[in-house]
């Protein structure tokens, strides 16, 4: 007979507590979160129906309208990171065969093309050079073309450092009858975006870029039209009834559970119907990135990081740096550099993150190696922390052998600053 040594776990040494350096986070995400969101995520948990937490959740859901400039009832919170939101509309919206038009001009619309295919979409792709943006023109023809049930396509890709310009294409799609869902995780907050002004019928985000949070939760705002293509599928109004396999709502139904934005509607929704369990400490998160950003108004919240953003070009240029991507189209929130030649881009990172604490991206795919992305968002769309950044920026590179002229990135910022006093 074996017995099992129920004291091993007793007597092992126990792992020292959580206690994380100091670090500045200028990359493409995540960022510092906001000293205050993390106090009010140390907030006390209530229960999941108290009285308390129905009113925050309502709060939340004024306050991302706000954020969105929407006034879509439909606004909530998917529990889970940015990636859970964007599935979270993806099967919602999409049923099998139906066709999703996806433009890819990054990282991120290759994600919207692999979950749109696991949902069992007819998937039309056009591509474009990581770095350039789609004319409108473009997009019109492919609309045209496919004849789709959803564009879904990405507002701004970190992965680029560009943002596709959305203003003009919402009615396009009005006037076709096709769905519109973008992915705003890393342009909300930073650069502006009117849901409701260029017809966005669905839009997802994130918390760790310019919301100034951890990741974790993910804010959803849905069009009446969508949410009418939602709760057609959702198995809310199947109610609990068993489906056979040839009842033909069984072949539509929402295929995931968890990501049943009809389902998580209710839950938010005047009825309250138990679904998961919010997650409470995420919530007062999300509480608290939205209010600050409607404290502080969501078209200075844009200024803001247009003036760092362009303080943080400005520096990086003054370090003889060269720019990567379209500039016209460049996001305020994040800026792509070329990598100087002969140098490891990644020993720089190492030395950068080992003598000062702070953190830039490396970057994926076609621009691995290529080019370093620096982050001006959130808590860190400041002016110290750009010019923190850009003084041991210059450090590094000098030690690695680039030739930089002292003072030359700070000193460029500042008077880009000085410009805009
Ligand atoms: C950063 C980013 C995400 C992040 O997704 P997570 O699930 O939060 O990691 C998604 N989409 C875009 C466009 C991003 O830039």
């Amino acid at each position: 007979m074996t017995t099992l040594d129920t004291r091993a776990p007793a007597t092992a040494t126990p792992s020292p507590a959580i206690d994380p350096p100091r670090r500045l986070l200028m990359g493409p995400g995540p960022i510092d979160a906001d000293p205050r969101v993390l106090r009010a995520m140390s907030a006390s948990l209530v229960g999941q129906y108290d009285p308390v937490m129905t009113q925050y959740m309502a709060q939340t859901q004024e306050l991302y309208r706000t954020v969105f400039r929407t006034t879509n009832d439909a606004t909530l919170l998917v529990d889970g990171t940015s990636r859970a939101g964007i599935e979270a509309a993806i099967v919602s919206l999409v049923s099998p065969g139906d066709r999703v038009l996806v433009p890819v001009f990054g990282r991120f619309g290759h994600l919207l093309r692999e979950i749109a295919e696991r949902a069992g979409a007819e998937v039309h792709v056009i591509e474009r050079e990581w770095g350039t943006v789609f004319p409108t023109s473009e997009l019109v023809a492919a609309l045209d073309e496919v004849r789709p049930h959803l564009l879904a396509l990405v507002h701004g890709d970190t992965s680029t450092t560009v943002a596709q310009p959305l203003e003009e294409i919402g009615a396009v799609c009005r006037e076709r009858g096709v769905l519109l869902y973008a992915d705003v995780t890393a342009s909300l907050g930073g650069n502006t975006f009117a849901m409701d002004g260029w017809g966005v019928d669905a839009a997802t985000a994130g918390l760790q870029k310019c919301l100034a949070g951890p990741s974790g939760s993910s804010p959803v705002s849905l069009s009446d039209r969508a949410v009418e293509v939602v709760r057609r599928r959702s198995s809310v109004e199947a109610g609990l009834r068993v489906l056979t396999d040839d009842d033909p709502d069984a072949v539509d139904r929402i295929r995931s559970n968890y990501l049943d934005l009809g389902q998580i509607l209710e839950y938010w929704g005047p009825r309250r119907l138990n679904h998961h369990t919010e997650a409470t400490s995420m919530l007062y998160a999300a509480h608290e990135c939205a209010r600050l950003l409607a404290e502080e108004g969501m078209d200075a919240a844009v200024a803001r990081h247009a003036l760092h953003g362009s303080a943080m070009v400005a520096g990086l240029s003054g370090l003889g740096l060269r720019l990567f991507g379209d500039q016209a189209h460049r996001m305020n929130n994040v800026v792509g550099v070329e990598i100087p030649d002969g140098i490891d881009g990644e020993a720089a990172r190492a030395a950068l993150l080992r003598d000062f604490a702070i953190e830039i991206g490396t970057s994926f795919g076609p621009l691995h190696g290529r080019i370093w992305r620096v982050g001006v968002m959130g808590y860190n769309a400041r002016r110290d922390t750009v010019l923190t950044t850009l003084a041991a920026l210059e450090h590094v590179l000098r030690t690695a052998g680039v030739p930089v002229t002292a003072g030359a990135g700070v000193g460029a910022a500042l008077e880009r600053y000085a410009d805009a006093a």
